[in-house]
């Protein structure tokens, strides 16, 4: 069976292999199985000292790294909550997530690991809280969400199975963590997985698209994941000048939609990986499907099935049953929010947890999602896919980015409204438009273009930041 808790997951491979490699960080320390265990009982003994009692929060804020892991797993043995705190965000946010998360203990940078007798709380139970994580706060403010060593569990085993990650990988799985550990894809489904099949989690204190390339053949990584927007940057290095990714067995992406052209450069820049897209949200500890490497070109449109033991629904929001809000339940999912009784009842209901992501499936199972129902943009009652639209402006010559909001209109409620960003070159609107003409139906081509020679805002996982290019753009007149 599954381990219980999360302290019996890692206690399994403090038994089974004390002295292989558990987490490394680039440049800094590297701790077994052996090590991490003593020195995370310690932090849990300095917490305990310090009178942090099970159930409190203490939030880890240290930048990616061996510091980060202990303050995780010390929090945890203390039996106390760890509120994984962005440390990206600016001051207001941060003070927000203290203050909503109730902490007891702010393990920010500056602020020493603490130190005590060792000590392990072992009377947790699969259904505890063990850590609160916040959403991206892509459509409104973070929103906490309690995560029980139950869901940990289950999406590593998620993970495991959907992916088809061997029982025995041991030490061949290594995992390059370049994305944020204060979000679930770096905590839940790479460092958590790792510790979970018992390989080594190497973590990027900060993203550098050249360590990275060096830190691949460097520290023979099997396993990578991030976000499209570092692919695109990374593959515009023509074969990595000549560096060796021979050990890259897997090469994952997510979190934000990707250009499906980019998932055919994936598959030429590692020949020798599987290339997964995988879908999941902070309310599911991580991952709900996988878009397996045999349909990642010919379904890059696609998310993929759901993993073993998610369960997926479709809550229609027109008459085509297949297309509607994705619903979500299992064991990895959360019950509700942390102090946000108006988000739970809008978002649990009967106990489906509502995605806010707009998805058709098809015959085979496979999920493709369409958009955020909060970003579908409605143009005098037709429904238009804002990433749809994205993607042929994406595809036209010399954009590099693109947002597409809606643009309020008295007669239409709705119109098309595309910030555009080219790099380094002068973009031609009219040829872009042409462009689209060639892809999209005449009523979904943007009535509004407005051209920016900065990138466009996104969050650290990538994610359009479209709240404030809505407060942001002047629109000015329309094109027609
Ligand atoms: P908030 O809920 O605060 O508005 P958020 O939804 O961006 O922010 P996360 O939980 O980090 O917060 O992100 C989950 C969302 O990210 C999903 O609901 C989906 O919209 C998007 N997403 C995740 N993975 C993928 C993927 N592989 N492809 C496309 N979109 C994805
Ligand atoms: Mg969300």
């Amino acid at each position: 069976g599954l381990p219980e808790t999360l302290l019996d997951l890692l206690r399994a491979q403090v038994d089974a292999r004390p002295d292989s490699e558990a987490v490394v960080e680039l440049g800094a320390q590297r701790l077994t199985y052996r090590q991490l265990w003593d020195r995370a009982s310690r932090v849990a003994g300095g917490l305990r000292a310090s009178g942090v009692r099970p159930g409190d929060r203490v939030a880890v804020r240290y930048p990616a790294g061996v510091n980060w892991v202990l303050a995780f797993w010390g929090t945890v043995m203390a039996g106390a909550v760890a509120v994984a705190v962005n440390t990206r965000s600016a001051q207001p946010e941060v003070e927000f997530i203290l203050s909503d998360a109730g902490t007891a203990v702010d393990l920010a940078a500056d602020a020493p690991l603490p130190d005590g007798e060792p000590h392990v709380h072992d009377d947790a139970a699969a259904g505890d809280v063990a850590a609160l994580f916040y959403t991206s706060g892509t459509t409104g403010m973070p929103k906490g969400v309690p995560t029980t060593h139950e869901a940990f569990v289950t999406n590593a085993e998620n993970m495991a199975r959907g992916l088809g990650l061997p029982r025995d990988i041991g030490e061949d799985l290594r995992t390059l963590i370049s994305v944020p550990l204060f979000h679930v894809t770096g905590c839940n489904s790479q460092l958590l997985t790792a510790a979970y099949l018992g390989g080594t989690a190497v973590i990027m204190p900060s993203l550098d698209l050249a360590e990275l390339i060096s830190t691949l053949s460097g520290e023979r990584i099997s396993f990578m994941v991030t976000v499209p927007a570092v692919y695109a940057l990374l593959l515009r290095r023509e074969d990595f000048g000549g560096a060796d990714v021979s050990s890259v067995r897997w090469v994952g992406y997510g979190g934000a939609p990707i250009e499906p052209a980019l998932v055919a450069s994936l598959k030429r820049a590692f020949p020798d990986a599987q290339v997964f897209n995988g879908y999941g949200m902070t309310e599911t500890a991580s991952l709900m499907t996988v878009l397996p490497d045999g349909d990642a070109v010919e379904h890059a449109d696609s998310v993929g099935y759901a993993v073993p033991s998610v369960r997926l629904g479709v809550a229609p929001i027109g008459d085509d049953p297949a297309v509607g809000e994705l619903v979500v339940r299992g064991a990895n999912v959360t019950s509700g929010y942390w102090n946000r009784p108006e988000a739970d009842a809008a978002t649990i209901v009967d106990g489906w947890l509502h995605t806010g992501d707009v998805v058709r499936v098809d015959e085979a199972g496979r999920v493709r999602i369409i958009d955020r129902i909060k970003d579908i943009i409605n143009r005098g009652g037709e429904n238009i896919s804002s990433i749809e639209v994205e993607t042929a402006l994406v595809g036209a010559p010399g954009v590099a980015e693109a947002a597409v909001i809606a643009v309020a209109d008295e007669v239409m409620g709705e119109k098309v409204g595309a910030v555009i960003h080219a790099s380094g070159v002068q973009v031609d609107v009219d040829a872009v438009l042409e462009h689209c003409r060639g892809q999209l139906a005449d009523f979904k081509i943007p009535q509004y273009v407005v051209v920016s020679d900065q990138p466009l805002p996104r969050n650290p996982g990538g994610k359009l930041l479209k709240g404030r290019l809505r407060d942001d753009v002047e629109w000015g007149q329309p094109l027609r």
